[in-house]
């Protein structure tokens, strides 16, 4: 049931739009609107928060179909569960209550900040500082690669409070847009994901109450990379959504489409690409609805389970694209047909929440 009122809504109200989001690399303003009046925004916030209270799998088939029509659209409830996750997982009771309430009406979005311009893979190395002044923490550095940097009222930033211990002394805070010495750089230019914002996020001398602080001082990195554990699920469903869309529309084309004299539907080797892309989506959908489970219930092996269920998934993604873009032959090398900027929209899963490289470091330290 959820799946088919997510897929109504997406087709109906997020859909139309998405070719002129990336063509015109601008917020998709009509899904956020459509998921925000459908509470479909960031369904992962608890009930006593206000929130819908989906599980793990709800929320990772909300994401899957929003990234069916439209991959920018989806990184909505993605990014506001990846940004609030630590508040959730680690936070006060009295920050849950005050940033869950607004996200789950819809009135703010929450972004998350680990990476930096030379700390990407290596999170840890980040440089960000945090110093603590009496009943405040006084935070500098810059935050790259930021997902709704700007979009988002809210922000969760992991800084450093302690440089001598390295990932031990890394705390995560949250920063509100409008704290004084906050702001953002230029929207960056990317190949695809056009209509979601990614841009810096600057922090000069931000002065925030001690009590923004995520969980214990030192804590910051575990929380993060507990929080990617979870969150790299969501990522598998956007891979998946992308996917399934770019067969949806080629398993429609190729009946349409006539070559010597009839559908090349009817041609055995273009049935056997079809064949593959539905096996390998089938695949990472079971893997990803596991991993989500285990997500659910806090398995101990969610850590393997996550990291394996992106990076299979995103790399079905990226080659069940650009298959799709080989079944439309030229038409789809255009932007007449969607699935190049499917194509283009897949290749970010193999890289964000941690490139696939990364993933296979996870994989190989927490093997089953
Ligand atoms: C559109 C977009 C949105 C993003 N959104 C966010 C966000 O909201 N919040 C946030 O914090 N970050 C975000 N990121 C950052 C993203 O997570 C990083 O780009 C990613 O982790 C890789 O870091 P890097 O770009 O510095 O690459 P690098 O770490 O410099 O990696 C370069 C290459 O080296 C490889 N490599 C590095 N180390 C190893 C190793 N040990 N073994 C093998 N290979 C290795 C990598 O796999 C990669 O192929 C976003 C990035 C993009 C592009």
């Amino acid at each position: 049931m959820l799946r088919d009122a997510v897929r109504s809504l997406a087709e109906a109200k997020i859909a139309p739009y998405a070719a002129a989001v990336d063509e015109e690399a601008r917020f998709p303003q009509e899904a956020l609107d459509a998921l925000v009046a459908n509470d479909l925004h960031a369904v992962h916030v608890p009930e006593e928060y206000g929130g819908a209270g989906a599980d793990a799998l709800a929320t990772v088939i909300v994401i899957e179909e929003v990234a069916r029509v439209c991959a920018s659209s989806s990184l909505i409830p993605a990014v506001n569960k990846l940004g609030s996750l630590p508040v959730i997982l680690s936070g006060s009771e009295e920050l849950k209550k005050k940033y869950m309430t607004p996200l789950a009406k819809g009135d703010a979005m929450f972004s998350y900040c680990l990476s930096e311009p030379d700390a990407g893979s290596d999170a840890a190395g980040m440089k960000t500082r945090a110093v603590r002044d009496g009943d405040t923490y006084v935070l500098n550095g810059v935050k790259r690669w930021i997902t709704n940097a700007g979009v988002s009222e809210y922000y969760t930033v992991m800084a450093v409070t302690d440089p001598a211990k390295r990932s031990k002394g890394i705390s995560a805070f949250v920063v509100e847009k409008s704290d004084e010495g906050v702001s953002f750089g230029a929207p960056e230019k990317k190949l695809g994901i056009k209509g979601s914002p990614t841009r810096e996020v600057y922090l000069d001398n931000v002065r925030i109450p001690a009590d923004r602080m995520i969980g214990e001082e030192g804590t910051g990195f575990a929380t993060a990379m507990k929080t990617l554990d979870h969150t790299r699920i969501t990522i598998a469903a956007q891979a998946l959504g992308i996917a399934q869309g770019a067969l949806d529309y080629a398993k429609g084309y190729v009946q349409e489409r006539k070559q010597f004299g009839k559908p090349i539907a009817d041609f055995q080797g273009v049935q056997f690409m079809l064949a593959d892309m539905a096996m390998k989506i089938e695949a990472a959908r079971q893997l990803t609805y596991a991993a989500a489970a285990k997500s659910e219930r806090g398995d101990s092996d969610l850590t393997f389970q996550g990291a394996a269920a992106k990076c299979f998934a995103s790399d079905v993604a990226m080659e069940v694209t650009t298959d799709a873009v080989q079944l439309l032959g030229g038409y789809g090398y255009t932007r007449d047909y969607p699935v190049e900027r499917m194509m283009r929209d897949a290749k970010i899963t193999q890289i964000y929440e941690g490139t696939n490289q990364v993933q296979r470091i996870v994989m190989a330290r927490n093997l089953p």
